[in-house]
């Protein structure tokens, strides 16, 4: 997370500000924020029945499935399920492109996690009731208040509850959103709720890349073998060698090796041995790099190992020189990308906070954001308000005290980016 001073927005975009505090006062927007005071317990009510829905990565169609039910019954058009479960549902404005509000649906827990949702007061307990039950409530909510105060805008909204952002998912929904032409073409702003809170805004998308390196051999017995070439001692080779990387601190560049695997017994030659390596970096460039000096690094660990076994084979004229193999899988790709503080967007969300009295943080952050972002368009993740604690926990919980503020600062977004409607 890079912090950002919070210089005040109005100081530097005095039209967005007025912008903002026009809308504000107006009598439609008035009676939108009452509801959010008003309907807090109908929020909190969808959010324990979307969390009590399993939706482990690549399992989250019977979630999609009640979600396109809530949208037809907030009066959305066009709701629809895509072919890997993305829900999409439109509130018409006058014309224009889509000004896009989403939450992603997918959670880290395995369809066997007890999942046990609960209520005691303002709290809510259980795993993903805030990552992202508070995103889920928070789209919900807007949609709502939209319908019952019949508020109408310039530009179009398209609510889309996708799947697949969490680890294995590698944001797999939003990428299918815009790899598909009819959305990437048509959507202008990219407003992401991710969580609980107020008091960040993720404008920019922190990079990764993730490998599994598997080196596989021969194999063998420890004594009458010997000679053989060793997976194990090539990934430790490479290791030595790629972990000696020069890494920038500005754009800030990391690599991690955290899993490593290979053998069956002491006195066995390995067949195989793999590691999993992350980058990360805000700059597409350095993970490139990074790439290719993982890449660079077990080319020469492979070949230095090859050669010491033929050397040794060479003095045993019955051994057959063998060699290792290696194989490098991608399994997963975060693209980096960053909101240009002159975007219009990043513009609009600073002068809703000023307008709220709202601190936020600019943050850095991998979130469905990294998608749109990557491709050079206005995205950000935001809270959906409230407090929450403990994601990716079964200890989660989220408060609803506070979720008004969140629901407003993401409704005045939504409606100065659009612009009113006649
Ligand atoms: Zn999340």
């Amino acid at each position: 997370m890079e912090k950002v001073p919070n210089v005040p927005a109005s100081d530097l975009y005095p039209p967005v500000q007025d912008e903002v505090s026009r809308l504000a006062s107006s009598p439609g927007v008035r009676s939108a924020f009452e509801r959010f005071r008003n309907d807090e317990a109908e929020f909190a009510n969808w959010q324990l029945e979307a969390t009590r829905i399993p939706a482990p990565p690549f399992g989250e169609s019977p979630r999609s499935a009640w979600l396109a039910e809530r949208f037809r019954d907030l009066g959305l058009t066009n709701v629809k399920v895509d072919e890997v479960g993305n829900v999409f549902g439109v509130r018409p404005g006058v014309a224009g492109p889509y000004v896009s509000l989403s939450a992603h649906i997918d959670t880290v827990f395995p369809s066997t996690t007890p999942l046990n949702i609960r209520q005691q007061g303002s709290r809510l307990y259980g795993p993903g009731v805030a990552d992202n039950g508070a995103g889920i409530a928070a789209i919900l909510a807007i949609a709502s208040a939209l319908n019952k105060t019949k508020v109408s805008h310039g530009m179009p909204f398209l609510f889309i509850g996708n799947v697949g952002e969490e680890g294995e998912g590698d944001l797999r929904g939003m990428r299918h959103v815009f790899s598909t032409p009819a959305w990437r073409d048509s959507i202008a702003y990219s407003v992401i709720i991710d969580g609980a809170g107020s008091d960040t805004v993720v404008a920019e998308a922190l990079g990764s890349r993730r490998f599994e390196v598997i080196v596989r051999g021969p194999g063998g017995h420890s004594w009458s073998d010997f000679g053989a070439p060793n997976p194990i001692i090539v990934l430790g080779r490479a290791i030595e060698v790629f972990s000696q990387t020069p890494v920038p601190s500005s754009p800030k560049t990391t690599f991690n090796i955290g899993v490593i695997r290979g053998g069956t017994s002491v006195n066995s030659i390995p067949e195989s041995a793999s590691m999993r390596v992350d980058l990360r970096s805000t700059s597409t460039t350095e993970i490139d790099r990074l790439e290719r000096a993982l890449r660079l690094s077990l080319d020469q660990a492979a070949t230095a190992e090859n050669h010491v076994s033929a050397q040794r084979s060479s003095r045993k004229p019955h051994v057959h020189s063998q060699t290792v193999q290696t194989e490098v899988v991608e399994i997963g790709n975060r693209p980096a990308g960053e909101l240009s503080r002159d975007a219009r967007l990043f513009r609009v969300i600073r002068a809703v906070d000023t307008q709220l009295g709202n601190a936020a943080q600019v943050q850095r952050a991998s979130t469905d954001a990294n998608i749109p972002l990557s491709l050079g368009r206005e995205a950000i993740a935001i809270g959906g308000g409230g407090s929450g604690g403990g994601a990716h926990t079964l200890q989660e919980w989220f408060d609803c005290n506070g979720r008004e503020l969140g629901l407003k600062r993401i409704l005045l977004t939504m409606l100065t980016l659009s612009g009113v409607g006649e």
